[in-house]
């Protein structure tokens, strides 16, 4: 069953428990308020009757027309459904009011008995046909002899009016139970439309493959608002992942491509008959190609293991670092200088193992991109809670349209010189995806024909 129909079936239910409950309610308390006041008019007029007649002074036989004269008028029109009985001790009727016509109250032995034990008492009594009738009896004391006062009410019309009531309860129950079926099934339904259509369009994406499919929803910013506006930032960020993926794919063929085809070229060359000297150029550019590929091959385990989020972290003496990378860097003859700035004795926490590639990434494109005459410098220092790793060059710095793109993966600013050097393009997204990987950032500052600072920041 959807969540729709249940939604309304319980909402349904459980109104349906309210209202049952509370109209049980009203009829219990209508029922007993009229029946009290039944009761009070049966005592108002049991009153009346007695303070008309104690006074009396009546003979000593009992003169009826006087009590009759004294009695208060009572007919259908000005009390309906009220009747007065007298009877003696034998049950035999004295006085009935006019109201009775020919018909006598009914006879309750408990409450005669009641009645001239010297109480008054009030009970309900059957009056056949399923008609009820309720009556009051009390002593009255008329000279020496004790008659027994009944005042009643018929039940009728209370059983009437109950009826009356019952149905319109009943009426008003289903029709508001309709109402509210039909009202909670509308808005359960318009409050889940964003999710029919986070389904019709999670299944569009299925269906076609194609993550350009978003919910586009526009309502308000409430819980399923905000379910179908993460649903497409999700979707916008599988696309975006999606894309880079294919374009990495094709860049990488791309790289590895050149290399390839490089080789395929002299292997042809060296099946010919060509001389000693073209043999051995050749055999030298299938194994500089080799090298470049190895190195690309190489930089891409390297980014995918960055990639994975895998690394071991342990306290790293970034000094230790800076120094032997200095060593390494300056060995190697025919660049630029490679010398230590400022150096402070820094402890990060971190992957020992790629911190060191992080750093000869750096170092490595400084002199590469840097003229022989000119210099490299690592400092490391700190700056509140971080620390800095910085690498800066006096090489041929970088445009400023290129700064925001040379993080990316393959991106080169200038593609021949980065190629000839042995550069895959990879580098910088490497170190990227390092100082990430350690909560960190990295920022570039640099001036074309001047020199570029590279700043690496990582908590200390
Ligand atoms: P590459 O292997 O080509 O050096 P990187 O990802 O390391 O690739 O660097 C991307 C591009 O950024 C380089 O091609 C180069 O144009 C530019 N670049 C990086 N470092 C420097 C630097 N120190 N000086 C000048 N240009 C640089």
């Amino acid at each position: 069953m959807s969540i729709r129909w249940r939604l309304t079936l319980w909402f349904s239910l459980i109104l349906c428990g309210i209202l049952v409950l509370s109209g049980v309610l009203l009829h219990v308390l209508l029922r007993s308020y009229l029946n009290n006041q039944v009761d009070n008019n049966l005592k108002v007029y049991s009153a009346r009757i007695h303070g008309t007649l104690d006074p009396l002074e009546i003979p000593d036989t009992l003169d009826f027309e006087v009590i009759h004269s004294r009695l208060p008028p009572l007919n259908e029109f000005a009390s309906p459904g009220t009747y007065i009985q007298l009877i003696d001790r034998g049950g035999n009727l004295v006085w009935k009011s006019d109201s009775l016509g020919e018909q006598e109250l009914p006879v309750n032995l408990s409450l005669v008995e009641a009645g001239f034990a010297g109480r008054a008492a009030i009970e309900t009594v059957s009056a056949g046909d399923q008609a009820r009738v309720r009556i009051m009896v009390s002593p009255l004391r008329v000279n020496e002899q004790v008659l027994l006062l009944e005042v009643a009410q018929s039940l009728s019309h209370i059983a009437a009016a109950m009826e009356q009531a019952s149905w319109a309860l009943l009426a008003s129950i289903l029709l508001a139970l309709a109402l509210a079926a039909v009202s909670g099934a509308f808005i359960v339904r318009k409050t889940l439309s964003p999710v029919r259509q986070i389904t019709r369009t999670a299944r569009g994406i299925e269906s076609s493959s194609d993550l350009g499919r978003r919910v586009g929803y526009t309502g308000p910013a409430d819980e399923i608002g905000e379910l179908a506006t993460t649903f497409d930032r999700l979707i916008e960020h599988l696309d975006r992942a999606f894309q880079s993926q294919k374009y990495f794919v094709a860049d990488a063929s791309h790289e590895l491509r050149g290399p390839l085809t490089v080789i395929r070229g002299n292997l042809d060359l060296l099946k010919r008959n060509i001389s000693q000297a073209d043999r051995r150029e050749s055999l030298r550019a299938i194994e500089q190609e080799m090298h470049r590929m190895v190195k690309i091959v190489d930089d891409l385990l390297v980014l995918a293991e960055v990639d994975s989020g895998k690394s071991d972290m342990h306290p790293v003496n970034l000094m230790d670092i800076v120094e032997q990378e200095v060593k390494r860097a300056g060995a190697v003859a025919g660049g630029p200088q490679v010398r230590v700035g400022r150096l402070e004795d820094l402890v990060v926490s971190g992957d020992a193992h790629k911190l060191r590639q992080l750093l000869a990434n750096l170092v490595d494109n400084a002199v590469r991109y840097t003229p022989a005459s000119g210099a490299v410098t690592l400092s490391l220092y700190r700056e509140k809670d971080l620390a800095c790793l910085e690498v800066a060059d006096t090489g041929i710095g970088i445009a400023a349209e290129h700064l925001p793109h040379i993080f990316e993966r393959f991106y080169r600013a200038d593609k021949a010189r980065s190629r000839a050097s042995g550069g895959t393009g990879l580098g910088l997204a490497i170190v990227r995806g390092i100082v990430l990987q350690h909560g960190g950032n990295v920022a570039v500052a640099s001036e074309p024909g001047r020199g570029s600072t590279f700043t690496v920041r990582l908590k200390l």
